[in-house]
């Protein structure tokens, strides 16, 4: 099923693409050889984050070229809208079909993958556009394994946080899914933000680069020689192939 006898998929986004991954997430994926992922907003790249009541509102942005070296390493990236705007049918020329354009454009690279800004709730109009728009896939927040017959446009992502929501308060746990995945030959896409020393930017939205590191030693642990770490792209690149 997965390439080079693999018999389940580890991958992990990070949304907005933060400068900050450099120094505190890019040395632990080199480490690991884990490939990482950017969802950028397409009018955001090289400038201060401008998404008023975000948590990582005025953090700068990775530049083109910082995104072109970690392409270079192995890295891929998705559209994660033009503005990070919720997508209505008023908008969704300009977030979706627009923003594709404009990062494919500045980054003179080609964009297949969306990646739902914000949550879940537009999830149907971006899926109904979504081919028209030139996407192969959507990554979403439903969190779950995707398994082999995954709907491209349902990609499941699951949050790799400090902590989670009320009324549970969730701790942190290396292990999240990875046995699942283990048992179901499984494709585990983690996701946070901007992963920061001792304390993450908010609880619900990220964890430590402490935490980052004992994951990889975790799926790196316990997925051996059976493990694919791959960039999302690769993965759906891989089952667009299979299905045809
Ligand atoms: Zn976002």
């Amino acid at each position: 099923m997965w390439p080079n006898g693999k018999r389940w998929v580890y991958s992990i986004t990070y949304d907005e693409g933060c400068q900050a991954l450099l120094d505190h997430a890019v040395p632990i994926h080199r480490r690991y050889g884990v490939p990482g992922h950017l969802a950028l907003v397409a009018s955001q790249i090289g400038v201060p984050r401008d998404v008023p009541g975000s948590s990582y509102d005025g953090m700068q942005i990775l530049s083109r070229d910082e995104i072109h070296m970690l392409c270079d390493e192995g890295w891929g990236v998705s559209c994660h809208g033009m503005t990070h705007a919720h997508i209505t049918e008023e908008n969704v020329a300009e977030e979706v079909y627009a923003g594709r354009e404009q990062l494919s454009t500045t980054l003179d690279m080609s964009v297949t993958m969306f990646c739902l800004p914000g949550n879940n709730t537009h999830h149907e109009i971006v899926k109904a556009h979504a081919a028209k728009a030139g996407y192969t896939s959507i990554m979403t927040i439903y969190d779950d394994v995707n398994r082999a017959d995954v709907d491209l446009l349902r990609l499941c992502r699951c949050p790799l946080h400090q902590e989670y929501p009320p009324p549970f308060y969730s701790a942190y746990d290396p292990y999240k899914r990875l046995h699942q995945a283990i048992d179901c030959g499984g494709w585990i896409i983690d996701y946070c933000h901007c992963p920061t020393p001792d304390t993450p930017i908010h609880p619900w939205k990220d964890c430590t680069a402490e935490q980052l590191a004992e994951r990889f030693e975790t799926v790196c642990r316990l997925g051996g020689d059976d493990v694919w770490l791959a960039e999302p792209n690769e993965v759906v690149k891989h089952l667009l192939e299979q299905r045809s």
